[in-house]
């Protein structure tokens, strides 16, 4: 063997969970030749019709790298919509476009069923084995066994594996098991605001009724509504509302307290969501939470991937991506140790635990940002002299945005430069009459001076 090629001795894998992460890894893992058996409590999402319409992702740069090296990208673009730019729809001005990135860069809109579904198809195809509506109970973590069944009290099934991971989700029951050990660390934070789908219908011919390559924002203080396009000429719209207080979820009760809401706040898309009381009282609301932990492996027997090691708040449109991102830095790390699955395991935690944790928070600054910050006029005129200096010195000067949406450069850098760059307009917001200086060459150059 040659020492960048190690060979892989065949082992016989689980993997718990059949959503995105796990489908995904089942391909890797194929392609090194192990025997791959997938579980999942769920059935076979592609039998099954989508309940509503499709709930839908927004794909980046780490998630297109992750599919790319297993030769799927261009697959997986072909059911997917770029959006260049942001579609703003704020109040008493007419709507405008801020565009994402540089010339050419977008972030993907991509119906979450319809991927799974391509995914599962895909990893099949490899020769993956799919146990649909098998729930795993519990786990042996130094045996790797599993045990599903019925119920939590019926009778269990016992299936032995060499190595299982857990790409279970948010909830994880194979983390769950982890967390009774010793030296666990476990936390959890729901933030109090909910969310809630709804859906705008195609036009008659089958035509987007808004621009379909953006990404649309109505933002309202402390609530927002996004509406990202599908395939089929519709949008999935999701409503970001506190779940308490005077604007909120619990004081949306009745169709008539749904309509005189959509009637004050959103009065321009009240009419295109066709079935807005409908889809409102149909469709859940939801909750949203930040779960980190630590360590995400058990000797060489069990290994976490996804949300199952790192759920995170949707303000970035990241979590996915992060997914798809782990498993490219595992996938490395087999590369590099071969069938030392010690030392992967341990390689994969210590490199993607600080970037998990990088990206949990990034994501939630974005909410606090997206929900009290949006209407400080200090906070507008600072992102107005950012955009100017990058638009100056695009390559002095990354936003962050950029650097967690464009570029393959750890999670933690991003948020490390980030937290430079708002140390440094800090003191630029300092600068006497900064509002009618702003875009002065002086404030510029005070710029250069720091950097
Ligand atoms: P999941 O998708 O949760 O899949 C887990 C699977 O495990 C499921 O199929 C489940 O049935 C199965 N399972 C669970 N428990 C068991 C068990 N005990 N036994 C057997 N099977 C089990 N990410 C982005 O990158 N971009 C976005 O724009 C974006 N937007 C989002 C918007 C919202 C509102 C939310 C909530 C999330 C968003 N995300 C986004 C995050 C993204 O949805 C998740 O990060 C991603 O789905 C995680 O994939 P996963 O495979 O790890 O887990």
């Amino acid at each position: 063997t040659s020492s960048h090629l190690m060979v892989q001795t065949p082992k016989n894998i689980a993997i718990i969970g059949s959503g995105l992460v796990g489908s995904l890894l089942a391909i890797y893992l194929r392609k090194q030749g192990h025997s791959i058996t997938v579980f999942d409590r769920r059935p076979d999402i592609r039998t099954v019709e989508f309940s509503g319409r499709s709930i839908n992702l927004a794909m980046s740069n780490r998630g297109w790298r992750s599919l790319r090296k297993v030769g799927l990208e261009e697959t997986i673009k072909e059911i997917a919509i770029p959006m260049d730019k942001r579609a703003m729809h704020v109040v008493d001005k007419p709507m405008y476009f801020q565009s994402y990135g540089k010339e050419g860069e977008a972030i993907w809109s991509i119906s979450r069923g319809i991927l799974n579904r391509k995914m599962i198809d895909l990893a099949e195809q490899a020769g993956t084995v799919f146990q649909f509506n098998e729930k795993v109970w519990d786990v042996n973590l130094p045996e790797a066994k599993i045990y599903t069944g019925e119920s939590e009290k019926s009778e269990w099934k016992e299936y032995e594996f060499d190595m299982i991971f857990g790409c279970d989700g948010a909830f994880s029951r194979v983390r769950h098991k982890m967390q009774r050990r010793s030296r666990f660390d476990y936390s959890q934070d729901f933030i109090d605001v909910g969310y809630k789908e709804l859906t705008i219908p195609p036009n008659a011919d089958g035509t987007h009724k808004l621009d379909k390559n953006s990404f649309h924002i109505w933002p309202r203080g402390n609530f927002m509504l996004i509406a990202l396009p599908n395939l089929d000429g519709s949008f999935t719209c999701t409503l970001f509302l506190p779940f308490e207080g005077e604007v909120s979820f619990d004081n949306i009760t009745t169709e008539k307290e749904a309509k005189q809401f959509f009637k004050t706040y959103f009065p321009n898309v009240r009419k295109e969501i066709e079935d807005l009381t409908g889809d409102f009282f149909r469709n859940p609301t939801s909750a949203m939470v930040t779960m980190k932990c630590y360590p995400w492996t058990y000797w060489n027997k069990v290994a976490l991937v996804g949300d199952s090691a790192h759920a995170i708040v949707p303000f970035y449109g990241q979590g996915m991506n992060a997914g798809f991102e782990d498993i490219f830095v595992l996938n490395e790390q087999i590369e590099k140790f071969g069938d030392d699955w010690d030392a992967i395991f341990e390689h994969y935690q210590k490199l993607r635990k600080p970037n998990a944790d990088a990206i949990a928070e990034l994501s939630y600054r974005n909410f606090v940002e997206m929900s009290s910050k949006t209407a400080d006029p200090k906070f507008l005129l600072q992102k107005k002299i950012e955009k100017r200096f990058t638009e100056r010195h695009p390559e002095k000067w990354i936003p962050v945005y950029s650097r967690v949406t464009f570029s393959d450069r750890p999670y933690s850098e991003a948020l490390e430069i980030g937290d430079r760059q708002e140390a440094i307009m800090k003191n630029i917001m300092q600068t006497p009459n900064i509002e009618e200086n702003w875009d002065s060459l002086e404030v510029e150059e005070q710029i250069l001076s720091y950097l």
